[in-house]
């Protein structure tokens, strides 16, 4: 059992970053496990002492998915069937899986039913290139009603 008394990463420390430009790794102090995204605890030796690392958001294309019916972030975003989004899992340049939105264009198809992001195709092992997407966060306020805050979100283009 973790000694939770002993975090010194938090996914606070990993979201910030983000709102920060900034791609956070975990890694661990004992046994030298690397996680990314950045985790509370190794998650092979459950030791809570790690370390943040930075790292390049910058990879290729692992796997990814066209999505006509979306979450309601997406849907408030103007995707639908006939504007469907993709989002890619990435394997990143030290080997780790991050899930992001595959932006640059419209979804469109070739002649073959295969997808193209502003013309270009989609392709496992593309390479790609992470970018930070600004937004603003509505957050229910108790007093004054909304406040808005400045976030980000990571978001990957072809190369
Ligand atoms: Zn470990």
């Amino acid at each position: 059992m973790a000694d939770i008394t002993k975090l010194n990463v938090y996914t606070k420390d990993y979201l910030d970053g983000i709102d920060n430009k900034i791609l956070y790794g975990s890694k661990c102090k004992k046994c030298g496990n690397i996680m990314v995204p950045a985790k509370v605890i190794c998650t092979k030796c459950q030791n809570p002492d790690l370390e943040l690392f930075e790292i390049k958001p910058e990879g290729k294309i692992a796997t990814f998915t066209c999505i006509g019916v979306g979450t309601t972030y997406f849907v408030k975003k103007g995707y639908s069937m006939k504007k469907p989004y993709c989002v890619a899992v990435v394997e990143l340049d030290n080997g780790q899986m991050i899930t992001g939105q595959l932006i640059g264009g419209d979804i469109t198809y070739d002649e073959n039913q295969d997808p193209l992001i502003g013309g270009k195709p989609i392709k496992v092992g593309a390479p790609v290139v992470g970018e930070y997407e600004e937004y603003k966060e509505v957050i229910e306020g108790k007093r004054g009603g909304p406040q808005e805050r400045d976030r980000c979100r990571l978001v990957f283009k072809l190369k």
